[in-house]
């Protein structure tokens, strides 16, 4: 059984309670790690080691030296990527393939990406007239926002972590991560690497606990934490606005959806319906920018639609260990009890169950797990809860449409905005729907492909502000003007 303890001022340490809680795996609900739940003192501490590493060793070194260090923080991982891999595993049940080819390398370029971005900034001066003739020359500094709030979740626990992590640190702030309570593994062999490539004690420091009432609330409402950056549901965005307003803090917030694909009949249709089903399945259909709502160009619909279940019914689930799986657990008994009873939800509201709608058979080794089949519905009206809210699990609905113009107005009919990703050979169809959909990520004949210099965040309640390459230094920095007369 593993021991987790907060990570503080680069020591390990229990919570000064000792309050612990149980992390289950989700293949088969047993305890596999105890967890020490930091509380509010803890977060005090955590806090003001961040500060106190502003000030120290951390707030001396160049932004070269800084991106040194962040290069061998990626450097390490990747040297641990096993150990990342089997930890990712453990805490989401999700298979070792998407584990080793996705979540845990882009934590280590989350790393590389801001540190190169830090390397190149630029800033900007403007030389102005002054009525004596000699004028002026203004410039800006940026300088860091000091101790970030990192609040994170847990459907790609390492990825969506360090996202936030790298560019903060690449910006020269310091941070106190609350990882999601249901995958606090990763974010603490972070710890070991950060103390291993020597970054100073303070600066990485994690807090493990819940939102309310525990380490998630303690870290947001700190007065001392200066800006708060989360990635999780639009509700827990709204409680942490509250939060962030005392002491005028800004936020980034990263959010739900309830995003849409869109087929049309000209598309290639081998490819839609693999880039659907990716979009649609892929982590169990635990991922923001998944799909969850499907319109079909009418001439192709009951193809798309069989061409669809017959993919999802051949999923293999299993544990993550077994390479032949591709289709992991929920990542909890709540959130499979919730799936479920949208599962249920759908069919009280009158839907074609066009495969799944339960739990799977599954050997007795894993039938306590958190499993539930990839589902798919058709029939149901564009006002249906299961049309209109954020499930988060492995399931769609599919609709017809029969012009652009109609399937424009059902995509944007939603209080989400985050993503679409829309198939098509038709290119400037292609164009006039992106300047349309109103989204912070539109893809074109793909999904879940981005360079990780572009902006990316959400529209509506998807979220607020855009992190990624430069874009990531309006919230990572403060700019100041210097004005010097000449
Ligand atoms: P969640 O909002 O329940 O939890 C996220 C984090 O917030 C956890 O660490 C949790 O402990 C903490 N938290 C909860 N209440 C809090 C409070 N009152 N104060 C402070 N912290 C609090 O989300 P989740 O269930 O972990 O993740 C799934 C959600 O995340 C989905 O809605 C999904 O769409 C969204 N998501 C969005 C993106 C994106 O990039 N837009 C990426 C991944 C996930």
């Amino acid at each position: 059984m593993r021991e987790v303890n907060n990570f503080i001022a680069g020591c390990f340490q229990p919570s000064q309670s000792g309050r612990t809680f149980d992390k289950r795996s989700p293949i088969n609900n047993q305890v596999i790690a105890t967890i020490a739940e930091a509380d509010r003192s803890d977060v005090d501490q955590a806090v003001a080691a961040a500060r106190a590493a502003l000030k120290g060793e951390w707030g001396q070194l160049s932004a070269d030296q800084r991106v040194a260090m962040l290069y061998e923080v990626a450097d390490e991982i990747t040297r641990r990527f096993d150990d990342f891999v089997e930890a990712e595993m453990a805490d989401t049940g999700q298979p070792e393939h998407v584990m080793k080819h996705v979540f845990i390398p882009r934590g280590a370029a989350n790393f590389k990406i801001f540190a190169d971005v830090i390397k190149n900034v630029a800033s900007e001066s403007f030389r102005m007239a002054t009525p004596d003739g000699l004028g002026a020359l203004n410039y800006s500094l940026r300088v860091p926002k000091g101790v970030i709030g990192v609040i994170s979740p847990w459907n790609a626990p390492f990825m969506l972590m360090t996202w936030k992590v790298g560019p903060a640190l690449a910006c020269g702030n310091t941070v106190v991560v609350k990882p999601s309570e249901e995958t606090p593994l990763t974010a603490a062999l972070l710890g070991e690497v950060m103390n291993k490539v020597g970054v100073p004690a303070g600066v990485y420091n994690v807090v493990n606990g819940f939102g309310p009432d525990s380490a998630g609330a303690f870290v947001t409402e700190h007065p001392e934490v200066d800006a708060i950056t989360f990635t999780g549901e639009t509700r827990t965005g709204t409680a942490i606005m509250k939060a962030a307003a005392e002491g005028t803090r800004d936020v980034s917030f990263e959010m739900g959806g309830k995003n849409a694909g869109i087929i049309f009949a000209d598309c290639d249709f081998d490819k839609a319906v693999d880039g659907i089903f990716r979009s649609a399945f892929l982590n169990t259909g635990q991922v923001c920018l998944g799909t969850e709502r499907l319109y079909v160009e009418r001439p192709i619909f009951d193809k798309f639609v069989s061409a669809l279940k017959a993919k999802a019914e051949a999923v293999k689930y299993g544990s993550p260990l077994d390479h032949a799986t591709n289709f992991g657990p929920l990542i909890s008994r709540e959130h499979q009890q919730k799936v479920l009873s949208y599962y249920k939800k759908a069919e009280q509201e009158g839907a074609t169950v066009v495969t799944g709608g339960g739990i799977p058979d599954m050997p007795p080794e894993l039938a306590e797990g958190n499993w539930v089949q990839p589902t798919i519905w058709t029939g149901l009206a564009d006002d249906a809860a299961v049309c209109t809210e954020e499930i988060f699990g492995p399931c769609c609905h599919i609709r017809p449409f029969d012009s652009e113009s109609e399937v424009v107005a059902l995509a944007n009919n939603t209080n989400y905005g985050l993503a679409t990703t829309i198939w098509t050979t038709n290119l400037s169809r292609a164009h006039r729907l992106a300047e349309q959909v109103e989204v912070g990520i539109t893809w074109i004949n793909s999904w879940f492909l981005r360079d990780l210099r572009t902006p990316f965040g959400g529209s509506k309640q998807s979220g607020i502000g855009r992190e990624g390459g430069v874009h990531s230094l309006e919230f990572y920095t403060e700019t100041r003007n210097v004005c010097i007369k000449l």
